[in-house]
């Protein structure tokens, strides 16, 4: 099979790894790609933005298959012009991309197929929004309605905090994104993110991972893409699994498909779970980045299989099979991320052991040497028999790595360690 898959991120790279064993891999292609895709497969500069032009590469190179890593091209409509060019595609139509590009749509989608989440209000202009803040209890959260990189959600504490949020986003901050924004209920409890893969009526359940956003120890400072994450999440039991499946998963592909625009592709559920009963904080619509490259450690399974299978509208004869055991990224990012960092800094990545994979995010090759290229750089990856043995491998590892302009956490993990413990 030749395969196209675009992105450039750690969870690229992840997807780039597990796609490179299976034997029904002829050609891979990554658009772009970073320093540890290169090894793997041919990374390739390709205008993503310029849908014609990807047409005439998968055409020029017989493409059998893309798979699209990240949110930006899926809402802007990059599997609709593919599909309608006769390729298989791995994401969904722009269309069904809403799920993530607009708050307010999953949040319509939630009333009318009575899928709990938190109680919301929207709005469209910032007089009504101050008022409707001000007759709240606190904390609140404000969502720009549209994609903002993760920069769009405040949990505010008090009026001053909402009444800061509320202008940002509508002085435009976050551009068309912030144009309409959503005010809704805290909801208290534990998060979880669910992933499933749906062919746009049947859906597969992967598995479960929990993330740290928080760019410091303890799950403070400032927001980020992701510091780490680990796989499976204790929280999550069979009743469990039920509940989110009935209750999220299932509606929201029934849903979809009643619209008329059906949802193919990853589904990616971040969940608030609160004595036992799931609220959907948000979809997403693609593998989460780190929570990827955890997945893609557990998975035994030929995942162009499953690719393939979603892509080609039929999913009902996919069994999946995962490793019992737990892994855990780390990341290292740059000094000052989520702020401003440096970047072109060297890297020395020294032999590690066999249970450690390093999927790259920011990072290139010049002349040689391994630079850092971006914010988050490197997601040091372990797989061990229980999640505090694979914490302690990765951190030993991250130990093996020479980058005096990298830091990362030195907890990931620690809420679920705790709950073994
Ligand atoms: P989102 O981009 O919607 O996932 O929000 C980013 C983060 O904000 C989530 O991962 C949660 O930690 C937090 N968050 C969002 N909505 C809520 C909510 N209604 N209640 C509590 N925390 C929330």
């Amino acid at each position: 099979m030749r395969v196209l898959l675009i992105g450039s991120g750690g969870r690229e790279h992840a997807l780039a790894w597990k796609i490179n064993q299976s034997n029904r891999l002829e050609k891979l292609f990554i658009a772009s790609g970073n320093g540890g895709t290169k090894n793997i497969a041919d990374n390739i500069n390709l205008e993503i933005t310029d849908h014609q032009k990807v047409i005439k590469f998968c055409q020029a190179e017989k493409i059998d298959l893309i798979i699209i890593g990240p949110e930006v091209p899926l809402v802007a409509g990059i599997a609709d012009d593919l599909q309608n060019a006769g390729f298989n595609v791995f994401g969904p139509s722009k269309a069904a991309a809403q799920l993530e590009g607009s708050k307010n749509f999953t949040k319509q989608l939630c009333d009318e197929m009575k899928i709990p989440t938190a109680a919301y209000a929207k709005f469209d202009e910032p007089d009504y929004a101050l008022a409707y803040a001000a007759t709240r209890d606190f904390p609140i959260v404000i969502k720009a309605d549209g994609l903002a990189a993760g920069k769009g959600v405040t949990i505010a504490e008090n009026f001053e905090q909402a009444e800061e949020a509320i202008n940002q986003c509508f002085s435009g901050a976050f551009g068309e994104a912030g144009a309409e924004l959503i005010i809704e209920e805290f909801l208290q409890g534990e998060e979880l993110s669910i992933f499933a893969v749906s062919d746009g009526k049947n859906f597969i359940t992967l598995a479960s991972a929990q993330d740290h956003k928080r760019a410091y120890d303890g799950d403070k400072g400032p927001n980020t893409g992701g510091m780490g994450a680990y796989s499976p999440a204790p929280l999550l039991d069979e009743k469990l699994l039920k509940r989110i499946e009935d209750e999220i998963i299932e509606p929201t592909i029934k849903g979809m498909a009643n619209r008329g625009t059906p949802f193919s592709g990853v589904l990616f559920a971040g969940l608030m779970v609160k004595n036992g009963a799931p609220f959907l904080i948000e979809h997403n619509v693609r593998f989460g980045d780190p929570e990827c490259q955890v997945l893609m450690m557990r998975l035994n399974s030929d995942i162009l299989d499953l690719l393939e299978a979603s892509a080609k509208g039929d999913i009902s004869n996919i069994k999946l099979e995962w490793s019992k055991k737990t892994a855990l990224t780390v990341v290292m990012a740059a000094k000052g991320y989520p702020a401003s960092y440096k970047k072109d800094t060297e890297i020395k990545l020294n032999p590690q052991a066999e249970n450690i994979e390093i999927f790259h995010a920011g990072t290139k090759f010049k002349q040689g040497k391994l630079l850092a290229n971006g914010g988050r750089v490197l997601n040091v990856t372990a797989i061990a028999n229980n999640v505090t043995q694979a914490q302690k491998d990765a951190y030993d590892a991250i130990k093996n790595i020479e980058w005096s302009d990298g830091f990362s956490r030195t907890d990931i993990g620690w809420r679920a360690i705790k709950t073994k413990q």
